[in-house]
């Protein structure tokens, strides 16, 4: 049965799956086998998903995808207004297109908030490529910088010690699609700072660029304005083939399926409505809003039914199901499955796009298996997607060694930790 629908067992890598993925169009997942990685067609997700007594969810790009293009314009266009009209930036590179410096973005990438540079770094915190706003930085300045190792100490205990600590850093990772846009708004920035004045020692730029996300994810920053009001141009609906896939993963299995997403309630509830249909909710035995992951993982913090005036604590002994929530714990809603199940629940995935959030913190406060949705590996289908300053996704070579491949943090850290790696479970389901 398996070898009939399975292949490509690479032992000792994680980069080569993702390339027999990509060629293989993306028809398939990737099902974790020791320290390595198999090719699965897509019929056998359902075999791999009966092992499981529940299957969870996040929303935004893993239930439900974006049209990354039109995310990516409008945030970025938000974001240079927010700058240019509250923060009083200078608009000539900021107001260039986000299409003519998209090839600057890409997940995973760090800032050096003081010295304005933007690094790729390898799954061992090695800097294997790095820019000062738009100008590449050469291995000898970067060695200068970071020291003749090319490890720049900062980065030393990630991603652990960035799960664990609220303290603020000296570097910010553009972890998630939502985020991902602001390296182009950085390099630009660092592009108008040196045009104007130089080269700075110390550059203090990044705590208007996160004002700046704050703002625009605020009630009237503007995004969910521009998606409620056109979501068309933002949202792509789920295909028939996804909401009976779906459907069938209880009623075949009996698999306890919830949803857990760190979006707020009403964005929550219009999303799935525009994606899943009206009865969105029906798929799921229990829904959690505002999460708060990763800390959802770890925390004690109660769940919550919030109102237009009210909001009621919940505890974990009355928890029900068809009830929407806010914030929670991972352990209560263990308690609340193996109260409301007729059998122990002992297996648990759960599938998300944020390698930080989705894929490692679970893994690693021991809670459940994760399966981590890389859109990445549809985008590297794109003839240009491997070309440009940051090369690809995947892998990379360090700048001393061009013999040697290495995984970037990124893709590594998912590699790491996920037991399953699948492009996007929308497709994954119309091959079904
Ligand atoms: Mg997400």
């Amino acid at each position: 049965m398996e070898s009939s629908s399975s292949s490509s067992f690479i032992q000792d890598g994680f980069i080569h799956p993702a390339e027999t993925l990509i060629k293989a169009k993306n028809h398939g997942f990737l099902l974790r086998d020791g320290s390595g990685f198999r090719y699965n067609m897509p019929e056998r997700l359902e075999q791999v998903l009966a092992n499981y007594d529940a299957v969870g969810f996040d929303m935004d790009h893993t239930l439900c995808h974006y049209n990354l293009e039109s995310l990516n314009c409008i945030l970025y266009k938000l974001h240079a207004d927010f700058l240019i009209g509250k923060k009083g930036y200078n608009p000539k590179f900021l107001r260039q297109s986000y299409a003519s410096g998209k090839h600057f973005i890409q997940k995973g990438l760090i800032l050096d908030k003081q010295r304005g540079n933007i690094l790729k770094i390898s799954h061992d915190h090695r800097i294997l490529r790095g820019y000062h706003g738009t100008n590449p930085l050469g291995v000898e300045e970067l060695k200068a910088i970071y020291g003749s190792d090319l490890k720049w100490k900062e980065l030393e205990g990630f991603p652990q010690k960035q799960a664990s600590s609220k303290s603020p850093n000296s570097y910010y990772i553009f972890y998630d699609f939502f985020v991902v846009f602001a390296s182009l708004i950085c390099t630009r920035i660092v592009d108008t700072l040196d045009s104007e004045a130089g080269p700075q020692e110390i550059y203090n730029f990044w705590s208007d660029v996160y004002e700046g996300l704050e703002y625009i994810f605020s009630t009237n920053g503007g995004f969910y304005e521009n998606l409620l009001g056109s979501p068309e141009l933002y949202i792509k609906k789920s295909s028939p083939a996804f909401k009976s896939w779906l459907q069938s993963l209880n009623t075949k299995h009996r698999t306890k399926l919830f949803l857990l997403s760190n979006s707020p309630m009403d964005f929550v509830s219009f999303l799935c409505s525009y994606c899943l249909g009206p009865s969105w909710n029906e798929h799921f035995d229990i829904v959690i809003t505002d999460g708060d992951k990763p800390s959802f993982f770890m925390s004690d913090s109660n769940f919550q039914i919030i109102t237009q005036d009210t909001t009621e604590t919940v505890s974990k002994e009355n928890l029900t199901s068809n009830i929407i929530y806010s914030k929670g714990n991972w352990k209560d809603l263990l308690y609340f499955f193996n109260n409301y199940s007729d059998i122990p629940l002992e297996k648990v995935i759960y599938f998300g796009d944020s390698f930080l959030s989705d894929i490692f913190s679970p893994v690693s406060n021991s809670c459940c298996h994760t399966a981590a949705i890389v859109e990445e590996l549809q985008l590297e289908g794109l003839p240009d997607s491997q070309d440009g300053p940051w090369g690809s996704f995947f892998k990379d070579k360090f700048a001393e060694d061009s013999s040697k491949e290495v995984v970037p943090l990124c893709y590594g850290t998912i590699c790491h930790n996920a037991t399953l790696i699948i492009p996007s479970l929308d497709d994954l389901a119309k091959d079904l």
